[in-house]
């Protein structure tokens, strides 16, 4: 299948302005009871077609510009942990298909690959496989037709630039982030300005931060990355999950997996972050885990844009018991 001709590609909207990403599937989709909380894997995309399709479309009407294909954990390996190995290019195909359903001509569709487990630093054998695994996602996705591809979640930069090279090798733009956990370095010990210069350099297209931290903390990473290479686009795509100083990512708090509810942001402090990094120069203004749709409406309508889901947004003063100038004093009025 060619890949779309008609609608502007991800690095035409990028020197344009910026892009608006979506927000996490894994965990919500988790919490609808369709991926099983553990494993993580994303069967759901041959299992339950109706439920991904279905929160695709919330982040595209929130204004999303990007719907990334649910095969993060798709690789073969990740699969067979729950039994899904020989399922492994129905599951990529099905996420890129399904995406593609909804994006239609509104939206891009990334394909996506994320960390593997199978990277260990100084061994050519594991470098191997975990070439062979995103090869083998890359295929099956691309037979889809996807207009870009995204690789996240990733801990090494050892294994963030076999990605980007997969990635180029096989004709895409590439975005490439990591998931900077406990500390501001990559798990070979690179900092956020030597990570985007090596992934740059591979020729990645879009580099940038996924998962674990919420905004605060992940910004300050961003903004180094953005200082240290004048060419290419920066991506942010923190958690919707409150973390601290001392716990910086959401995954080493005691409340993960199942207790992360009350740490949620608000969809302001989602759109107050969207700003931010708007401002410092972020490219790729995205989210990952625990962000849902009210979340993306108001980045999106924060960023000045008019997302379909707009139509039901707030007017707090048409409420019986809000709608008083003096009771709408001092609260977030439109969550913006
Ligand atoms: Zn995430």
């Amino acid at each position: 299948m060619t890949r779309e001709k008609q609608k502007r590609g991800i690095l035409e909207r990028l020197k344009d302005g910026g892009v608006l990403g979506d927000g996490g599937y894994i965990l919500e989709l988790e919490r609808r009871g369709y991926v099983q909380a553990g494993p993580y894997t994303p069967e759901v995309a041959i299992e339950h077609p109706e439920a991904l399709r279905q929160l695709h479309q919330e982040f595209l009407r929130a204004g999303s510009d990007v719907l990334q294909a649910l095969t993060f954990y798709a690789s073969r390996d990740k699969l067979a942990t729950t039994g899904y190995a020989n399922r492994m290019e129905a599951i990529n195909r099905s996420a890129v298909r399904i995406a593609r359903e909804v994006a239609g001509d509104q939206a891009l569709v990334a394909g996506t690959l994320c960390v593997t487990w199978q990277y260990r630093p100084g061994n050519a054998q594991a470098r191997a496989r975990v070439r062979r695994l995103f090869e083998e996602q890359i295929t099956a996705q691309a037979a889809e037709g996807v207009n870009f591809f995204i690789c996240e979640t990733l801990h090494y930069v050892g294994e963030a630039v076999l990605a980007t090279r997969a990635i180029k090798q096989a004709g895409y733009p590439a975005m490439v982030t990591l998931n900077f956990k406990g500390s501001e370095q990559s798990s070979d010990g690179h900092e956020p300005e030597e990570v985007a210069r090596i992934l740059i350099g591979e020729g990645a297209d879009i580099v940038g931060a996924n998962c674990g931290r919420d905004p605060a903390r992940m910004l300050p990473i961003v903004e180094k990355m953005r200082k240290a290479v004048k060419t290419g686009y920066i991506a942010a795509q923190p958690a919707a999950y409150r973390t601290r100083e001392d716990i910086p990512y959401f995954m080493g708090r005691p409340e993960f997996p199942l207790g992360l509810d009350p740490l949620t942001l608000t969809r302001g402090e989602m759109a107050a972050y969207a700003v931010r990094a708007r401002d410092m120069g972020v490219n790729y203004i995205g989210a990952c885990c625990g962000t849902v749709a009210a979340h993306i409406r108001s980045m999106a309508e924060a960023l000045g844009r008019k997302p379909a889901a707009g139509a039901k947004s707030p007017e707090l003063e048409k409420h019986p018991i809000l709608g008083t100038p003096r009771s709408l004093k001092g609260r977030v009025r439109t969550g913006r």
